[in-house]
């Protein structure tokens, strides 16, 4: 490989004052920022980097992996200056691993630039100007949270089955006997089930030529400890599943979920139950919920209490109110608002979600929860149409989309129910900005903004705002 040290040799080099920089060259980068992918964001004689194993005040040297128009890509080769939020991180493959993205910073500085990125997106995309954000709620042991895994299968150089994570950007696996994410215990069912695969000949999914079985392992965990697993299987059919129970006593639920097709989703349509029932029951501020392995479920308990604890607080229920929970899942959010509002009318897409939603409401007895299976932005339309946000009702809209935001259709529509009070719970600050903005354009204002951290070590953050009708139209 040939390099060049682009910073050191600016002299050397022709065409006064334009550097060329090209792939492979040697720069050195001081990062001030870091992307929505986990990259430090830096400068070289304006033109931007994105450098890979850099942070927020480290100078980096660093070799360029590709060049674009506008921006280019830089890896890390030696932190010539550390950042003083520089931490050593936990996990060894914390670099090659695509999961934690900023392990290697201080969790103060973690929350700070969560509160920070949440900042940045609803001034420059939303146009809010004096926005306040709240410092970001934290956790005390930022590590070991997760309740959930998805864990891809696969085979390494020298042929042996592995399970691990993805580097970042690739779809090679790394190899991992521990994460310092979790869930804890999970290893001892992945080894098993390696065991398992090599005494009777289950092939593990190779993507390259879209063969072999076995995909993914998706593991959740309890907070009373119990497992579920759910083998994601390119076939329709589990050889050997009794076999599989029997190496897994100490599992309450056992699966196997259908996914043949190529490409990047984890999870297809059909489950199959091998061994005991078709879902797990968790514990959440004193309600219990049962999830199918289809289910969206937070992955983080501990701070999911708060972010809901968060969306409560900012609905401030009287009793009087009807709740719309759009984009419900399970119908967490409903139930713990239920007990405080007249009635909760939750929405969502994935009909198992909804299936355990009305079993949640029933297990709890929770008697004023009702829930609709179809998309948000049809369904609330439709029953606006048929007049169910009444005139005399007091309405509040929560809403808790995925990635992508609400569409358009939906935030017209709870326009037109003109509710007191919108909860916007959202995983991803732009969409939130993109959608605040029309919100805010002219009835509703932005009273409080809470950023939660829901994954640390990531660049994750959730935020809970509120909107309160009276909106002057500023922003
Ligand atoms: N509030 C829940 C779920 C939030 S995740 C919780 O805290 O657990 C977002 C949910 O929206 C997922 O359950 C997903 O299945 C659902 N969803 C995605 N697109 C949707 C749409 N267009 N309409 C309704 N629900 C949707």
């Amino acid at each position: 490989m040939r390099l060049r040290l682009i910073v050191f040799e600016k002299a050397a080099l022709p065409c006064a004052g334009i550097i060329i920089m090209k792939k492979n060259d040697l720069i050195e980068i001081t990062v001030s920022d870091i992307s929505v992918s986990g990259e430090g964001i830096g400068k070289v004689d304006g033109y931007t980097f994105f450098v890979k194993d850099a942070i927020i005040g480290d100078t980096v040297r660093a070799v360029i992996t590709k060049m674009n128009k506008g921006y280019g890509f830089a890896k890390t080769l030696e932190v010539v200056s550390p950042s003083d939020i520089r931490v050593e991180p936990k996990c060894k493959e914390a670099r090659r691993c695509g999961g934690c993205q900023i392990q290697c910073m201080s969790y103060q500085a973690q929350l700070d630039f969560k509160r920070k990125k949440v900042r940045d997106n609803l001034v420059r995309i939303g146009g809010f100007k004096n926005v306040k954000v709240n410092e970001t709620v934290g956790m005390e042991e930022p590590f070991l949270y997760r309740n959930k895994a998805q864990y891809p299968v696969g085979r390494n150089k020298d042929g042996r089955i592995i399970y691990g994570f993805y580097a970042g950007r690739t779809h090679s696996i790394i190899e991992t006997d521990s994460c310092f994410l979790g869930p804890a215990g999970a290893e001892k069912i992945l080894n098993t089930i390696v065991l398992w695969m090599e005494k009777y000949n289950v092939e593990p999914y190779d993507e390259e030529a879209a063969s072999g079985l076995v995909r993914h392992v998706l593991i959740r965990k309890s907070r009373s400890g119990e497992f579920m697993v759910c083998l994601v299987i390119n076939g329709q059919r589990l050889k050997y599943a009794d076999e599989l129970a029997a190496a897994l006593p100490f599992v309450s639920s056992i699966s196997y979920n259908i996914q043949t097709a190529k490409g990047n989703t984890i999870l297809g349509s059909e489950t199959v139950t091998i061994y005991g029932k078709p879902y797990i029951t968790d514990e959440l501020g004193g309600l219990k919920f049962r999830i199918s392995p289809r289910s969206f479920y937070q992955v983080n308990r501990t701070q999911t209490e708060k972010l809901y604890s968060a969306a409560l607080e900012a609905a401030n229920l009287k009793g009087d109110e009807t709740v719309w929970d759009l984009y419900c899942g399970i119908g967490t959010i409903s139930l713990f608002m239920a007990a405080k509002a007249k009635k909760v009318i939750g929405v969502e897409a994935v009909f198992e979600a909804v299936c355990d939603a009305r079993e949640n409401a029933r297990l709890n007895n929770i008697e004023n929860a009702s829930f609709i299976c179809g998309r948000a932005e049809e369904i609330v339309p439709q029953m606006i149409e048929a007049g169910a946000q009444g005139s005399a009702e007091k309405n509040i809209v929560v809403v808790d989309p995925p990635r992508k935001g609400c569409d358009e259709k939906l935030l017209l529509a709870i326009l037109k129910i003109a509710p007191e009070k919108i909860v916007y719970v959202s995983c991803n600050p732009a969409t939130l900005a993109r959608d605040l903005k029309i919100l805010c354009e002219k009835d509703y204002r932005l009273e409080s903004v809470c950023p939660v951290d829901m994954f640390p070590q990531t660049v994750s953050v959730e935020t809970v705002c509120l909107l309160c009708v009276n909106g002057d139209g500023s922003l």
